[in-house]
């Protein structure tokens, strides 16, 4: 039919679709007559797989149906303007691309057309209206696979992916298409925007309740990295570097946890100054108290400063429990007595008898070499945090004397993924997991997809 007849046809589209619809579902009914007549009766199962094998002819054909319907008009075209000097192009010819969507697989013929006298644009205008990504696989089956991926390994994944979509993807595509969408990832879109920080606080606000406390807990993972280079012959020749990992939440007064974000990233410190200048930078301003926990590192502790001043500073208490207890091991020869003088030791380190411990442990006679440098070195790691433990007082404001929101999300977002057993990560590739993970955790793995595809979609202007 060509253009020039249905100029002057009516033209109702919900019909003209109705129609082809219709006859893809006869064609679909037609195919199943062989199992409806069988001999031997398929049982739920059976019927249901086959369902399941031919829904993609099915609802494949009818999305066919309804995008030609929606766009016949351009899929008419014959003329189309030149997006860089104007020209009026003719179209060139009809080109057909095969298109995979959860719903099915499908052929459209659309109008290719090239500007020779600029040379500046060639395309398909179907493509730009309609949102086709340039691959095989559209972007409703690319963002789906990228959720499964982000959980598990790309082999299982694409497996899993298969056998409850009908789609086969293969893991290099799984891989590949996360890559790309990290690409251009920005990290202010991986991080909530600053008034939904708001919102989320407001909701964990309740009158007549003691107001949460907003917690910023910083923490390091440890991530299997290996060298750039050929997958086999560099295998066992990685190394565990270390991920710094930020999580900010409130801590209610019913001792809940209220997730606000959450930042991974495999780097130096620079890059974490520079990633925590940015959280601190979207952070909106609040009446509540803040509080920052971390482990003893001095430059941690200067960032924290420096970005969040406001910040009552508190040293993880397990991490502060592991330093007393290797002293009691090196000193205390009787299991017993090691756990008796560390549980007193963090007794009065709670309630912030410091003075007190540092002290004891001058006075304390070593036992031996091993046990005279550990007691040093505790005595430095105490003195030099000394504002920061009083973790009794801290329970009475509320305030969390342990990490565990951190150690939570380390687990959940880092190790989960990234700690596979047998699994060794290429830095970029270990950061794209990352960064994908802590937008699905914060809940903005729709717009980090969103810029993707945006950006995708302007690549066919070009
Ligand atoms: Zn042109």
């Amino acid at each position: 039919m060509g253009a020039g007849c249905l100029a002057y046809a009516v033209v109702d589209p919900f019909e003209e679709f109705s129609q082809v619809a219709t006859a893809v579902f006869q064609q679909w009914l037609e195919n199943l007559r062989p199992a409806i007549e069988a001999e031997a009766k398929p049982d739920l199962r059976q019927l249901s797989e086959l369902f399941s094998k031919t829904r993609g002819e099915l609802l494949g054909g009818c999305l066919k149906a309804a995008v030609e319907e929606i766009y016949r008009p351009i899929l008419q075209e014959t003329k189309h303007s030149c997006e860089y000097c104007g020209k009026v192009l003719s179209r060139k010819r009809m080109a057909s691309k095969r298109c995979s969507t959860m719903q099915g697989e499908f052929e459209l013929e659309r109008p290719y057309f090239y500007c020779e006298t600029c040379k500046g644009w060639a395309g398909h205008p179907l493509d730009i209206a309609l949102g086709l990504a340039r691959e095989h696989h559209q972007y409703d089956v690319q963002e789906k696979m990228i959720r499964l991926t982000a959980d598990l390994p790309y082999e299982l994944s694409s497996k899993h992916f298969e056998r409850l979509s009908g789609v086969g993807l293969g893991s290099h595509f799984a891989h590949t298409m996360l890559n790309e969408v990290v690409k251009y990832a920005r990290f202010s879109d991986v991080i909530p925007q600053t008034e939904d920080i708001e919102t989320r606080i407001n909701e964990a606000s309740h009158p007549g309740k003691s107001p949460p406390v907003l917690v910023i807990a910083i923490d390091g993972a440890h991530t299997p990295i290996r060298p750039p280079g050929g997958r086999k012959d560099k295998r066992g020749k990685g190394e565990w570097k270390e991920t710094k990992g930020v999580r900010i939440y409130l801590a209610t007064s019913d001792d809940r946890i209220v997730h606000i974000l959450s930042w991974h990233r495999n780097g130096d410190k620079k890059a974490f100054a520079w990633d925590l200048k940015r959280i601190a930078a979207g952070m909106p301003k609040t009446d509540l108290q803040v509080a920052a926990l971390a482990d003893g590192a001095p430059w941690i502790w200067k960032l924290v400063k420096k970005y969040f001043p406001a910040a009552r500073q508190v040293l993880d208490y397990f991490h502060c429990a592991e330093h007393v207890h290797k002293v009691a091991n090196e000193q205390y020869a009787d299991p017993s007595a090691a756990v008796e003088w560390a549980e007193a030791t963090l007794v009065r380190l709670s309630l912030g008898r410091t003075g007190e411990v540092i002290g004891g442990l001058r006075r304390m006679k070593s036992r031996n070499a091993d046990a005279r440098e550990e007691i040093r070195k505790l005595i430095g790691y105490i003195d030099a945090n000394r504002k920061r433990l009083a973790y009794d007082d801290c329970k009475a404001q509320g305030i969390p004397k342990g990490s565990g929101g951190i150690e939570s999300a380390n687990k959940y977002i880092h190790h989960a993924r990234l700690k596979r057993s047998g699994a060794w990560w290429l830095k970029p590739n270990a950061n794209g997991m990352l960064l994908i993970r802590c937008a699905v955790y914060n809940g903005t793995f729709n717009r980090v997809f969103d810029c993707h595809v945006a950006f995708q979609q302007e690549l066919l202007n070009i």
